[in-house]
């Protein structure tokens, strides 16, 4: 494109106003004193406008947002719009429309004296085929009013026609007509099937809080909070108060194959604007404690495992659940570690390994000091009584009461006291993922939510705000947030990983790999692979020796294991399975890339949120047994009948392939096609698990023939890997 082009723009002309870049261009309406309404959304790859007006099931119009003040519904045809800033010497380029309440209508119930301001944000970057908004509302009234129903994004948005459009859920693995998702999507993918084209819809809300609605009504999409499951979003404005929204982005493609949009521009705008952690930080190798100890931790036990891991080249050693008194007081448990955490973390520094340490943000024991001084802190059910986390004697605490500065100072000390650089934050806060319905939210009347249903999104925002404290006095600690204290079943999204290091999302465990690679597969696209926690490969379980452990490097070295069950030819095995993927990441860095195109199928495991979906036990009054009740067990085993693998090449098609023959799979062959490398070059392909050359070909050979695998047996695995042949020193 010409150098004259600008890249981004955006310009008001008094009557509406445009902007876009290279591949996007958003036009509204917008005259003074007039509705702001989207009113075009062009797709410049193919130049076709997605917002229709010439259809019936269009005729309602775009809204542009909506949302309810006291149950009375307004949208964008309620406001006027006042004025509009662009400040386009930036990348990206932001523009704000300030709306004001149009003259309240007749038959309105809302307060004569209910004024509303709503400021529109957009941002449209140089170098990325996305546009992002989001709201903020201010009350400008003289009486206190109750936001609820937000969608904060509502358009008529379809390539053609519904006939042809498809709808991808499910972490981009279903299609669907149409579709509402509560919690568990954070990202849509609508696919034209005649015209190859489309858009990637994605929320930044937070947890349970989300919610997308896709073709619900015909041809209408709308981004917003949770309305109609458990944590239900309601924000009470006082006069004067404001309230900012979570951000979404729209991003159009015009391309055969949608899953390399999702690997490719969608993963590229994800990892540089929306992700906090930084690849680099990540540990190659590290270890937790869970499996096989549990809780089951004394000194002596862990001394030897970390020799152990050091020998074997592990990263970070991580002490999970067990370690501590009682939760809340987190003081060392002095019978099982009676020189103190300060000896087990020295001990882990002194063999060059990153120190690991769990704890729980919101639960804390009923005998613990906090519990006992501070009842009021207590989040509350509808009768209140204390909610709670299942594990026994645990009671949550609300992190929207002045129980927030407690936590945050134990932790920093916690930080402070071992060193740790890898701090795993566990249990519920805004609600129990085993037991559905029961606890959401908190009914306190002492905290600073003026509601219940207040209180949803309140926490979260203060699990957010804690967080990024921690951060900021600890920068180099790695923060990890579980499912569980994020309050969604196997839940990880946009709003987690731009405040979050890591987020332990599920507790998968050997001989289930083929149920996490299903997880990291789904997850791994949406959000980056190494943000990806998941349970981990026991080490010395049969299956890990290849099996196990590159599924792991499906998403990084996460392992658990005792160390001392292992044989001297295994230790030597992972030590130098742990020294191959030092290499290779410095060489260029594996972990960073996660490639599926339509050449791998989903892993045909189970996914532990579809046991979420199931109706739970909670709901016949039985009260589930443990943290992992039947109803939602996520080691249930499905063996794996198709071949699955993944590609992590960096930009010049280089690095490794992982490649799995599942437990139930017939066939020892499989050919594969790798089409992530350069057409003109030439790769050198090594077989790395058994030391072999592959051979030499050109990347056009590699990406329309491929080459042919070969497994002999099921339940084992294999890495190929690929070098440019004029880089073939790395
Ligand atoms: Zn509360």
């Amino acid at each position: 494109m010409p150098p004259n082009i600008p890249t981004h723009y955006a310009h008001h002309d008094g009557s509406s106003l445009l902007i876009g870049n290279r591949w996007v261009e958003r036009a509204f309406s917008a005259r003074v004193g007039e509705p702001f309404i989207t009113s075009s959304f062009v797709n410049k790859t193919s130049n076709r406008d997605y917002v229709r007006t010439d259809r019936d099931y269009a005729r309602a119009g775009s809204r542009e947002f909506c949302f309810s003040i006291d149950g009375n519904e307004i949208t964008g045809n309620d406001f006027a719009l006042e004025r509009i800033e662009i400040h386009d010497e930036r990348d990206p380029i932001e523009i704000v429309a300030h709306l004001q309440t149009k003259e309240l209508k007749e038959n309105s119930q809302s307060s004569p004296s209910s004024l509303i301001s709503l400021d529109l944000h957009f941002l449209i970057y140089s170098d990325h085929p996305v546009i992002r908004k989001w709201l903020v509302i201010e009350n400008r009234g003289d009486q206190t009013i109750h936001v609820t129903d937000l969608d904060w994004e509502d358009l008529q948005l379809l390539v053609d026609s519904a006939a042809s459009a498809e709808v991808w859920s499910d972490y981009f693995t279903r299609r669907n007509k149409s579709i509402i998702v509560t919690m568990d999507d954070c990202a849509l993918l609508v696919n034209d099937t005649l015209h190859h084209e489309g858009f990637i819809l994605a929320t930044e809300a937070p947890g349970p809080l989300k919610r997308m609605n896709v073709y619900g009504q015909p041809g209408r999409i709308a981004i917003g909070l949770n309305r109609d499951d458990e944590t239900i979003f309601e924000r009470v404005l006082a006069p004067g108060e404001k309230f900012q929204t979570p951000a979404s982005f729209i991003l159009p493609f015009a391309h055969p194959i949608p899953q390399d949009v999702i690997e490719h521009e969608y993963a590229h705008f994800v990892e540089k604007y929306l992700t906090v952690c930084d690849v680099a930080q990540v540990p190659t190798i590290s270890l937790n404690t869970w499996v096989p100890f549990l809780s089951h931790l004394d000194s002596d036990l862990v001394l030897k495992q970390i020799n152990l891991a050091a020998e074997l080249g592990v990263d970070a050693y991580q002490i999970d659940d067990g370690w501590y008194d009682r939760l809340g007081d987190w003081n060392t448990n002095d019978l099982k570690f009676p020189n103190g955490m300060e000896e087990i973390a020295e001990h882990c520094h002194a063999r060059g390994m990153r120190f690991g340490l769990w704890m729980t943000v919101a639960a804390v024991d009923e005998a613990s000091g906090v519990a006992r001084e501070h009842p009021e802190w207590i989040a509350r059910d509808r009768n209140g009584q204390p909610n709670r986390h299942p594990a026994p004697g645990t009671i949550t605490m609300c992190l929207d009461s002045s129980y927030f500065d407690f936590i945050l100072d134990k932790i920093d000390s916690v930080i402070n006291r071992y060193g740790v650089e890898l701090l795993k934050l566990d249990f519920s806060s805004v609600r129990n993922v085993y037991e559905p319905g029961r606890y959401p939210g908190c009914f306190a009347t002492n905290h600073t939510h003026p509601s219940a249903n207040d209180s949803h999104l309140r926490i979260v925002e203060r699990l957010f705000d804690l967080i990024r404290a921690i951060k900021q006095r600890h920068p180099r600690c790695l923060i990890d947030v579980t499912y569980e204290l994020y309050g969604v079943m196997d839940g990880t999204d946009l709003a987690l990983i731009q405040v979050a290091d890591q987020n332990w999302f599920t507790n998968i465990t050997s001989p289930n790999e083929v149920n996490f690679r299903r997880e990291v597969y789904q997850r791994g696209r949406v959000t980056r692979p190494w943000t990806l926690n998941f349970g981990g490969t026991v080490l010395e379980h049969p299956n890990a020796k290849t099996y196990g452990i590159f599924s792991a490097f499906a998403a990084h070295g996460l392992f658990w294991g005792d160390l001392e069950s292992l044989d001297e030819d295994l230790r030597q095995h992972y030590k130098r399975w742990f020294a191959w993927a030092k290499e290779q990441r410095a060489h260029s860095d594996f972990y960073r890339y996660y490639q599926c195109s339509d050449i791998f199928p989903v892993p045909d495991g189970v996914s532990s949120r579809d046991y979420r979906h199931m109706i739970p036990a909670a709901r016949f009054g039985t009260r589930p047994l443990g943290i992992h009740p039947p109803a939602f067990d996520p080691s249930s085993q499905h063996p794996g009948e198709f071949w699955d693998g993944v590609a992590r090449l960096d930009e010049r098609g280089e690095g490794p392939i992982f490649v799995f023959r599942p437990g139930a799979s017939f066939s020892p062959y499989f050919q594969l096609r790798i089409p992530w490398v350069n057409r003109d070059t030439h790769y050198h392909v090594t077989n790395a698990t058994r030391n072999t050359d592959v051979g030499t070909f050109t990347g056009a050979a590699l990406s329309d023939q491929g080459i042919e695998l070969h497994i002999a047996q099921p339940l084992d695995a294999l890495v190929i890997v690929l070098r440019q042949v004029d880089n073939m020193t790395g």
